[in-house]
């Protein structure tokens, strides 16, 4: 297999306001402010209490994860051997946590013996055979648990996970066969209730608990959320309070390692998105990227995700009466537009600059060249993130 990867080294610019001035508009273009990503795993590092491990698949690209790595992330939730292969280049002597619940026989070998994996998340029984099968006697077996995603705007529940009978029979067959385990559970994605989290917990230890076994850790998964324009939640420091709270009152064990694996709540802050106006047509507004580029999520999130943006160089434009427009991608399918419309100056243009923020989570994995058009191209930019209040 070849991992053929981007170069880490991205073009840098003082600003966006530079980055403009010297581009020519014929693309979108992915901005990445390696501020925000810092802060982010600050913000982890020193309040989750236990370890952060970074999903990959909310954002591999190699300059991320550097950045990330430089930060002092050293954990990495991966999912494929590309992904394997990313967090191993950036992060050589950091440990890889094998988290997808369905796996090939071949990964896991390779995992297992090229890459030095010591750490499998399986959530039924046939997925537990593959891994003992292929692995050796020092990898960890952790179960994946399903939890109530109430307050979540993506399940991640329904697809994967055992409930705690399952669970309590996987944990006691992984025990048996001599193998050190422990739980996780993802809440889903953009989960607005630190409660879940406790829930999750307290369904964790119940599966222990019954399958008679020492939980070597509890994985609490990601979910943490970004905070988007329409987003109404308690701020990440009482989330990790929050879990602190459960670890205290649920009596984990001290030798039980608590974990976590954001994805988004690491990135989103840090990511943006450079569009041009192509047209204004009465109330519409074509932009040059579109739901299958660097909007993808928006798509599936819809109003829960609804984005700030900055127009700029139009500061004639900043008193100006705004209306809500309707946002169409530069595709020629009649799918490419926003979930929602968003407010802009009456004057918008062909030509103008619009900047959408908080775009650093998965709309970039998720992004193709369908029609030929959108583009992923990354720059850096030196300055922070704008703060919202
Ligand atoms: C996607 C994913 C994550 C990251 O979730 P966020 O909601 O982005 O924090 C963590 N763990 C697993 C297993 C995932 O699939």
């Amino acid at each position: 297999m070849n991992f053929v990867r981007p170069s880490e080294t991205l073009d840098r610019y003082a600003s966006v306001a530079a980055l403009i001035a010297a581009s020519d508009g014929e693309r979108p273009v992915q901005c990445l402010r390696p501020q925000g990503l810092k802060a982010a795993a600050n913000a982890f590092l020193s309040g989750f209490p236990g370890e952060t491990m970074f999903a990959v698949k909310c954002n591999a690209h190699p300059a991320v994860l550097k950045t990330l790595a430089e930060a002092g992330i050293s954990s990495w939730d991966v999912a494929s051997e590309t992904e394997i292969a990313a967090a191993h280049a950036v992060s050589p002597d950091g440990t890889l946590y094998f988290h997808h619940p369905v796996k090939t026989p071949q990964s896991i070998r390779n995992a297992y013996e090229r890459w030095g994996v010591r750490h499998f998340v399986v959530d039924c029984l046939n997925e537990l055979s593959k891994v003992l099968e292929n692995t050796g006697a020092d990898a960890f077996i952790t179960v994946r648990l399903s939890v109530p995603q109430d307050y979540a705007v993506y399940d991640l529940s329904t697809k994967f996970g055992a409930t705690v009978p399952q669970a309590t029979a996987v944990l006691a067959a992984a025990h048996g066969a001599g193998r050190k385990v422990g739980v996780s559970f993802h809440v889903g994605s953009q989960c607005l209730a630190p409660d879940s989290y406790s829930k999750g917990m307290r369904m964790a230890l119940d599966a222990g608990n019954a399958a008679r076994v020492h939980l070597s850790y509890i994985n609490v998964g990601g979910g943490f959320p970004g905070y988007y324009a329409t987003t109404s939640c308690v701020p990440l420091e009482t989330y990790f309070e929050h879990i602190a709270e459960a670890r205290r009152t649920l009596g984990i064990a001290d030798d039980t390692t608590l974990m976590c694996e954001p994805g988004r709540a690491l990135v989103y802050n840090a990511g943006s998105l450079l569009t041009r106006v192509l047209l204004v047509k009465d109330e519409a507004v074509y932009l040059n990227d579109g739901i299958f580029g660097g909007f993808a999520e928006v798509y599936w999130g819809g109003a829960a995700l609804t984005l700030r943006y900055t127009l700029h160089g139009r500061e004639d434009a900043a008193q100006e009466e705004t209306r809500p427009y309707l946002i169409y991608g530069p595709t020629c399918d009649g799918n490419d537009k926003l979930p929602y419309r968003i407010e802009l100056p009456i004057s918008i243009k062909e030509g103008d600059w619009i900047e959408f923020h908080q775009l650093g989570a998965y709309g970039r994995e998720m992004s193709t060249t369908y029609n030929g058009l959108g583009a992923n191209r990354l720059v850096a930019i030196d300055e922070d993130p704008p703060v919202f209040g």
